[in-house]
């Protein structure tokens, strides 16, 4: 009996799950290697960090997606080595052999070669990442609830947000809400209300990736929420007592990274050739060109369009490339003809900026406002994982949106303050 063709797929985001959900029907062993054991949401990261969605709302676990498949394994484990010659993943301890390697590890925050910025400014990756800005977020505000001292607790009220693309702007309006409406009532010493909040992009506009006229509109209804925007102004220190941009230094206790992003680990791993973003060159069927049958896809990926415009990490970048992938990968093993190159299909751009306000852009179609707004949320409610995950969701939207409360105001990772306190009581 002939050995059925073993594929790996190292990592289980957008792009990883699409590819091995169309080879659910394949005549193959596949095994999905990730080193967490969820598949992540990652557009809707920023309402964990702001408190609107618990982390377990916009991640679910990967073996689950792929229970009823027999001929799909799943590995937590993470990926250290490949050794394309032998054709082995190497991770943890063990081997894996493969006849067809996936490759969609996506991207991580990048500091522009100043890593010392990032225990002072944390970037919105991972759940641990929001979860760790939505703690700064709330502690700043309790912290200077009982502050004494009046420029600190002008300190811990001011909130820094690095970066104007749909992140920063998403996270900018999420957090004039929650200081301006949700707290606003909360706390006796000081006024939620007048916080600061500053929004630093070095380019000249917001959303740099939009028609001119929705970036303006970002502009204008970020003003409206009270967010102060510094544009044309790159970041050229961060620590823990603040941020300084250009001759300006802004004290403050809460920096929010949203600027860049980098690819680690496919081209070192093959040691090929990447841009200058670590993204992996690769050919008109994605695959590796001297590696035939291995291929890089989603974020990791350098993957041109419309000639030199480079396919924008997008969520629907990566599901297109992981079925595509699958697709040409199922070909070969059937012994048919390949598909034709791959080609992206932009499907269009989008960012929320605060309750009732979103810009569309769709290029020959866009929106702004609150039909933007609702089409939004109705496109995320559409792509979260299943019925359970996109009804949870809606419920929540739902109440917020009527009671303008967001549930999820937990201050979690704080044995430090606990631990001080025990062990005096303990004293
Ligand atoms: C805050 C935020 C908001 C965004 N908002 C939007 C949006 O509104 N719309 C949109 O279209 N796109 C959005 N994006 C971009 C979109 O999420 C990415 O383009 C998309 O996730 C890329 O998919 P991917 O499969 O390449 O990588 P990912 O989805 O990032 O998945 C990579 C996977 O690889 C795993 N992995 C990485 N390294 C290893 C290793 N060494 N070993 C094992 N496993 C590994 C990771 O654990 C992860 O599960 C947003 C991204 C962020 C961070």
């Amino acid at each position: 009996m002939a050995t059925k063709a073993k594929i790996i797929i190292v990592g289980a985001g957008f792009g990883g799950v699409a590819a091995a959900k169309r080879l659910a029907g394949s005549d193959a062993d596949v095994t999905i290697i990730d080193r967490r054991n969820y598949h992540l949401f990652q557009p809707l990261l920023y309402q964990v960090a702001t408190a609107d969605l618990s982390p377990a709302d916009i991640a679910w676990p990967i073996r689950g997606l792929f229970s009823r498949h027999r001929h799909i394994a799943v590995v937590l484990s993470e990926v250290t080595a490949i050794d394309p010659k032998a054709r082995e993943v190497v991770a943890g301890d063990r081997r894996y052999p493969y006849d067809y390697l996936i490759l969609a590890t996506g991207s991580s925050n990048f500091y522009f070669d100043h890593p010392e910025w990032e225990p002072d400014a944390p970037g919105l990756k991972r759940i641990i990442d929001a979860t760790e800005i939505r703690k700064r977020i709330l502690l700043a505000f309790e912290q200077a609830e009982i502050a004494t001292d009046a420029a600190e607790q002008r300190r811990l009220l001011n909130f820094v947000i690095v970066g104007g693309g749909p992140t920063g702007v998403e996270m900018a309006g999420a957090i004039a809400e929650l200081a301006k409406v949700t707290l606003a009532r909360d706390f006796r010493h000081i006024d939620p209300k007048s916080a600061r909040i500053v929004l630093v992009e070095a380019g000249q506009r917001l959303l740099a990736g939009f028609a001119t006229d929705l970036s303006d509109y970002a502009r204008h209804c970020l003003e409206q929420l009270g967010v102060e925007m510094m544009l044309g102004q790159p970041v050229q220190a961060v620590d823990a007592a603040g941020v300084r941009i250009g001759e300006i230094f802004l004290p403050t206790a809460t920096v929010i990274w949203a600027a860049g992003v980098k690819v680690e680990g496919p081209g070192q791993w093959l040691g090929v050739e990447t841009d200058r973003g670590g993204r992996v060159a690769v050919a008109a069927d994605l695959s590796v060109p001297q590696y035939p049958q291995v291929f890089v896809i989603g974020d990791a990926a350098k993957v041109l369009w419309e000639g030199e415009r480079l396919v924008p990490g997008l969520a629907p970048a990566a599901k297109q490339q992981g079925r595509y992938v699958a697709d040409a990968i199922r070909a070969r093993i059937e012994h048919r003809p390949p598909p034709p190159p791959f080609r992206y299909r932009h499907v269009g751009s989008l960012a929320t900026i605060g309750r009732n306000a979103a810009v569309v852009d769709f290029g020959c179609f866009k929106l702004k406002g609150w039909p933007a707004w609702w089409f939004w949320g109705l496109v995320h409610i559409y792509f979260l994982i299943n019925a359970r995950a996109a009804s949870l969701v809606l419920l929540q939207w739902f109440w917020a949106y009527l009671t303008r409360k967001k549930g999820a105001r937990l201050i979690t990772g704080l044995r430090p303050l606990f631990g001080a306190s025990e062990a005096k009581t303990k004293a």
